[in-house]
């Protein structure tokens, strides 16, 4: 007898690993996954309870409230706006509908390991284009396109390396895609960025083209992240493939409910943001003072360079043993690495804390 085959490409990918292994430990400091360390809005949280009561009756479908929401909150129009379980699932999304065997999915050296994943399950190829100084290279990108190019990915700011490109940039990189090819600008991390000359994309967001979409999520600063809710900002034919292939009732109530009033309260976006401000370059002032070589990060997160794997990798047990949980960066190519999510005050101390204890012994 035969056995079912999995289609070509699948037993390629190698499985995501989250940071936290066991998220249901929550004796740990866990800076590992870029989660809020403020937690999500109190509003939210009544928002999410409030739904307890109404389990039985299916979601908006079309997620309406929480579309009209967004567009006010970024000034958008709704109708471009299509709601999903997390960004991850909307990068799913459009690799299905634009990607398959034969075809190119180009993302960058260190970008999002999801792209690599999503364009395998689809029976795509992943290509990635090198960066410069842990940055995205547009030159580099521009080069590796070839006529099986359907998708370019750019998070901006990128994960895990916290580095992103200026808005002339990203402009000069869609300038210079070819026309049929769909550039993802994946913008996790924008409500964090403070620089002048950055943008989360929106404004080439345009139907003449019908070639640019903005991929955001409420997992970062909203602190969201358990009820999986993301959305993307396309063009209208984007928008109407996307919502031919997404499901029926795709978006929980209570990731809908929930999501509405993280966007209503700002005053909690900003604490966040204030909290971020303060804390990242604190930790990035006090790693680079025990010597370590630390990427210059717009994102709620560091990338921190070790001596060797060897180094990073005991320096990853040696916080697990003091309860705080680091990101070790292996499944990126960067076994040197760990990436540090920016925490509560007491969080950031116990790391710096443990790192210079770690030091001193080493
Ligand atoms: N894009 C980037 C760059 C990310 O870092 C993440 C989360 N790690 C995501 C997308 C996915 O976020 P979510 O699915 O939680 O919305």
């Amino acid at each position: 007898m035969h056995k079912q085959q999995p289609r070509p490409g699948i037993l390629d990918i190698v499985p995501y690993v989250p940071g936290n292994v066991d998220n249901t430990d929550y004796g740990k400091a866990n800076l590992a996954s870029n989660e809020s360390p403020l937690g999500a809005s109190p509003a939210a949280q009544q928002a999410f309870r409030d739904i307890a009561a109404k389990l039985h009756q299916y979601p908006d479908g079309a997620a309406t409230r929480l579309r009209q929401s967004i567009a006010e909150a970024y000034g958008l129009d709704p109708k471009r706006l299509i709601c999903a379980n997390g960004s991850e699932r909307l990068i799913d999304l459009l690799i299905r509908a634009y990607a398959g065997p034969g075809d190119e999915v180009l993302y960058t050296e260190h970008g999002f390991l999801m792209y690599p994943i999503c364009a395998r399950a689809a029976g795509a190829t992943p290509v990635t284009a090198p960066e410069r100084d842990y940055t995205t290279d547009v030159d580099a990108l521009l080069a590796a396109v070839t006529p099986r190019t359907r998708l370019v990915f750019v998070a901006n700011p990128n994960n895990p390396t916290g580095t992103y490109i200026s808005a002339s940039e990203v402009r000069r990189l869609r300038r210079g895609l070819p026309g049929n090819v769909i550039l993802v600008i994946d913008s996790a991390y924008a409500e964090y960025v403070e620089q002048k000359d950055y943008s989360a994309g929106h404004e080439l967001v345009d139907n003449d083209s019908a070639n640019v979409v903005v991929l955001h999520t409420f997992s970062k600063i909203y602190g969201l992240a358990a009820l999986r809710l993301g959305w993307a900002h396309c063009p209208d034919e984007i928008a109407d493939v996307l919502n031919r292939i997404r499901g029926s009732f795709n978006v929980s109530a209570c990731s809908q409910a929930a999501g509405i009033a993280a966007l209503a309260d700002t005053a909690h976006t900003a604490a966040a943001r204030a909290h971020n401000s303060q804390w990242r370059p604190w930790l990035e002032r006090e790693l680079a003072a025990l010597g370590l070589a630390v990427i210059p990060s717009a994102g709620n997160f560091v990338l921190v360079r070790f001596k060797n794997k060897e180094q990073s990798q005991a320096a990853h047990r040696h916080m697990l043993e003091r309860n705080v949980v680091l990101r070790p960066m292996g499944a990126y190519h960067l076994s040197e690495a760990l990436r540090i999510t920016v925490g509560k005050e007491h969080e950031n101390k116990a790391c710096i804390a443990g790192l210079k204890e770690f030091l001193r012994g080493a």
